[in-house]
C-alpha cells in the first residue's frame, strides 16, 4: 500500500478519501485554492499545499502545480476524486511519467470512454446494447437528416465531449432538425473545445440506471449492483438510490454481465460507472460509461457493504478484486443537498452558511465539508452535503430520509432541502412511480 497519497481535488471527496486514508494509515496531501483556505479538507490532510488562486483553470484544473505539490511533498500517488481533471487522459498519462500512480484508469482507458460517440462503438462491438443512432460523430446536415428519418423522431443530439447533463438538444420535428445540429455544433465546440456531436433515439420516458464496476490489474472486471439516478433536473441527478425498485434480479445480471463485457473489451482497471436507459419495455441500452468514482458511490457501500475509496486504493497499489459476487443488502437512498433555490429552478444560492446541524442516528451517513460560518465559494460546484440513509428495505430508508430531512439545519443560504422534504411524501415516488421526467409534473411546493 501506498504511504502518502495527494489529492488533486476539494470538497466533500477530498474529505472523504481522506477519512478513508486516516483508517488505512495512508498519509495524505491536500492541495488548495485560496478559496478554500479554510476548508476541512485541508485542516484533516496531514500536509496541505496551497496552488493558486480560485479559479479552477489557475488551481485545481491547473496540472503542472500540482505534480509540483506531489514532487515537494514526497506523495507517491495522485486520487482526482470526481470532476475537475478526474477524467482527463493527459493528467492519467503525466501522473504516470512523473512517476506516481494514477489513483484512475490508464489514459488510453479514459480517452476510449471519454469520447461519447467512441465508447459507444467500442461498446456496441463487444455486445453491449446500444440507443439506435447515427454510426459515431455525424458529418453533415444531410446525414443527421437519413439517420433521424431511419430511426424516427424525437431524437436527441449528443456532443461527444458532454457531461454535467450539458450538450444535448432534443429534437422533435424534422424541420428543426438543420439548425438544432448547427447550434448543438456551435456550443459543444464553445463549451467542450470540441464541436463533434452525434444522434440517437430519444427514449421515452426512461429510467437512468446505472452500473457499478471494478477493474484490477489482474484482469478480473466485477459488478456491484445497479444505482437508479433517475430523478433529475436539468439532466442532473438530484438523488439517487440502490437496489432501484424496479430492476428485477434478472435485468440486474443481464445489466451486469453487460457491462463487465464492456469494460473487460478493454482491460478496465479502477472504478468505473456504466450508465444505461432503461426503457418501458425493460429493455436497456448503453448511455457512457463513467472512469471514475461517482458521486453517489455511497448508495452503493451502503448495500455491498464495502469502501469503495478503499477499493481504489487497493486495485491501484496492484491488488485483486475478489470474485465472490454481491448482493445489494436493504436499501439506501442519497439526497443531494446543494446550495440552490429549488423555487428559482436550482439557481446557485452560494454564501456563508450560518447555522448548521447534522442529522444523524441509526442508518444515517451525511458526507459533507461544511459546518457553521462555512462560506461556499461561488467558482465551484454547490454540494453541500450528500445525506445517505441505509434501511432494511426501501420504505424504511425513506421514512429514516424523511425525519432526518427534518431535522437538518442549514441556514444562510437556499438549499434543496425543502424540495427532498416534499419528494419523500409523495406518492408516486413512494411508490417507485417515476422517470427521469419526474420533475416536469411534480409541484414540490404543493406536496411539501
Ligand atoms: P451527461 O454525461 O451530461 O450526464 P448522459 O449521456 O449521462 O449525459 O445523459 C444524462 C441524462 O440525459 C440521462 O440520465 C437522461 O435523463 C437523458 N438522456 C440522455 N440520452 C437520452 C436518450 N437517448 N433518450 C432519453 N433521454 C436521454
Amino acid at each position: 500500500m501506498f504511504s502518502k497519497i495527494l489529492i488533486a481535488n476539494r470538497g466533500e471527496i477530498a474529505l472523504r478519501i481522506i477519512r478513508t486514508c486516516r483508517e488505512m494509515g495512508v498519509k495524505t496531501v491536500a492541495v488548495y485554492s485560496e478559496a478554500d483556505r479554510h476548508s476541512l479538507h485541508v485542516k484533516f490532510a496531514d500536509e496541505a499545499v496551497c496552488i493558486g488562486p480560485p479559479p479552477g483553470r489557475e488551481s485545481y484544473l491547473n496540472i503542472p502545480r500540482i505534480i509540483s505539490a506531489a514532487h515537494l511533498t514526497g506523495a507517491e500517488a495522485i486520487h482526482p476524486g470526481y470532476g475537475f481533471l478526474a477524467e482527463n487522459a493527459e493528467f492519467s498519462d503525466i501522473c504516470a511519467a512523473s512517476g506516481f500512480t494514477f489513483i484512475g484508469p490508464k489514459p488510453e482507458m479514459i480517452e476510449a470512454m471519454g469520447d461519447k460517440a467512441r465508447a459507444k462503438e467500442t461498446m456496441k462491438a463487444a455486445g453491449v446494447p446500444v440507443v439506435q443512432g447515427s454510426d459515431g460523430v455525424i458529418k453533415n446536415v444531410d446525414e443527421a437528416r437519413q439517420v433521424a428519418e431511419t430511426i424516427g423522431l424525437p431524437v436527441i443530439i449528443k456532443a461527444v465531449a458532454g457531461g454535467g447533463g450539458r450538450g444535448m438538444r432534443i429534437v422533435h420535428n424534422i424541420d428543426e432538425l438543420a439548425q438544432n445540429v448547427v447550434m448543438a455544433q456551435t456550443e459543444a465546440a464553445a463549451a467542450f473545445n470540441n464541436g463533434d456531436v452525434y444522434i440517437e433515439k430519444y427514449i421515452d420516458r426512461p429510467r437512468h440506471i446505472e452500473i457499478q464496476l471494478f477493474g484490477d490489474t489482474h484482469g478480473t472486471v466485477v459488478h456491484y449492483s445497479e444505482r437508479e439516478c433517475s430523478i433529475q433536473r436539468r439532466h442532473q441527478k438530484l438523488l439517487e438510490e440502490s437496489p432501484s425498485p424496479v430492476v428485477s434480479e434478472e435485468t440486474r445480471a443481464a445489466m451486469g454481465a453487460a457491462s463487465i463485457k464492456g469494460a473487460s473489451s478493454v482491460g478496465y482497471v479502477g472504478a468505473g460507472t456504466i450508465e444505461f436507459l432503461l426503457d418501458k419495455d425493460n429493455k436497456f441500452y448503453f448511455m457512457e460509461m463513467n472512469t471514475r468514482i461517482q458521486v453517489e458511490h455511497p448508495v452503493t457501500e451502503q448495500v455491498i457493504g464495502l469502501d469503495l475509496i478503499r477499493q481504489q486504493l487497493h486495485v491501484a497499489a496492484g491488488g485483486r478484486l475478489s470474485k465472490r459476487p454481491r448482493k445489494p443488502e436493504g436499501h439506501a437512498i442519497e439526497c443531494r443537498i446543494n446550495a440552490e433555490d429549488p423555487e428559482k429552478d436550482f439557481r446557485p444560492s452560494p454564501g456563508q452558511i450560518t447555522s448548521f446541524h447534522a442529522p444523524g442516528g441509526y442508518g444515517v451517513r451525511l458526507d459533507s465539508h461544511v459546518y457553521s460560518g462555512y462560506h461556499i465559494p461561488p467558482y465551484y460546484d454547490s454540494l453541500i452535503g450528500k445525506l445517505i440513509t441505509y434501511g432494511a428495505d426501501r420504505a424504511e430508508a425513506i421514512d429514516r430520509m424523511k425525519s432526518c430531512l427534518d431535522e437538518m439545519v442549514v441556514e444562510g443560504v437556499k438549499t434543496t432541502i425543502p424540495f427532498h422534504r416534499a419528494l419523500m411524501r409523495d406518492e408516486r415516488f413512494r411508490a417507485g412511480e417515476f422517470d427521469t421526467h419526474f420533475l416536469e409534473s411534480f409541484n414540490w411546493k404543493k406536496s411539501g
